[in-house]
């Protein structure tokens, strides 16, 4: 499959023995900005979002910060939207820096990752909260593996199934080998 041979070429998706930072074990490691700092990736990727949102009538792309700010930038100005990001503040995800939403926009909301779709929901919540409508979420990986459910238009690149194994358990560890901090080591591809 072409999208993931291109996160194992830029090492956005490292295989091995991962030690990751809750403490779980993993065969895989995904870092999605090791690709997007590619901007030939970043622009392939984007134009596959923004093709499946062109007919939607987009007024703005909103992306939480920070992940998803780069695909965001990349969408809007493919689908000639203003683009826009929210951050947390006191925990909180909001607008800040002069940015609005308009009562009735049409707002695609972008993101990098998606695992259990957390800031997306909170950015959905903050995009109605104005009146205005998510027309769709456009995202390049979904670590649920497609199981998230927006409850509006939705697509990705790529769907992955994260596994993940508490070290007692890790069949990794039962062969013998280390678990590593992701970036330790370079590991063969
Ligand atoms: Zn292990």
């Amino acid at each position: 499959m072409e999208i993931l041979k291109v996160f194992k070429q830029t090492e956005a998706l490292l295989e091995g023995h991962f030690l990751l930072t809750s403490g779980l074990h993993s065969p895989n490691y995904f870092q999605c900005a090791k690709v997007l700092q590619f901007p030939n990736h970043c622009e392939n990727f984007c134009k596959s979002i923004a093709e499946h949102f062109k007919n939607d009538k987009i007024d703005v792309v909103i992306s939480p910060a920070v992940g998803g700010i780069v695909v965001g930038t990349e969408v809007g100005r493919i689908l000639g939207a203003r683009t826009i990001f929210a951050e947390r503040q006191d925990g909180k995800m909001t607008l800040r820096r002069g940015f609005s939403v308009s009562k009735g926009e049409n707002v695609l909301v972008t993101e990098d990752v998606v695992t259990t779709g957390g800031s997306v929901f909170e950015v959905m919540e903050l995009v109605r909260s104005f009146g205005a409508n998510v027309a769709g979420v456009g995202y390049v990986v979904d670590r649920s593996n497609g199981k998230v459910d927006f409850g509006v238009k939705k697509f990705s690149l790529l769907q992955v199934e994260v596994i993940t194994f508490k070290a007692e358990d890790c069949p990794l560890c039962k062969q013998g080998s280390e678990a590593t901090k992701p970036g330790s080591r370079i590991l063969k591809k």
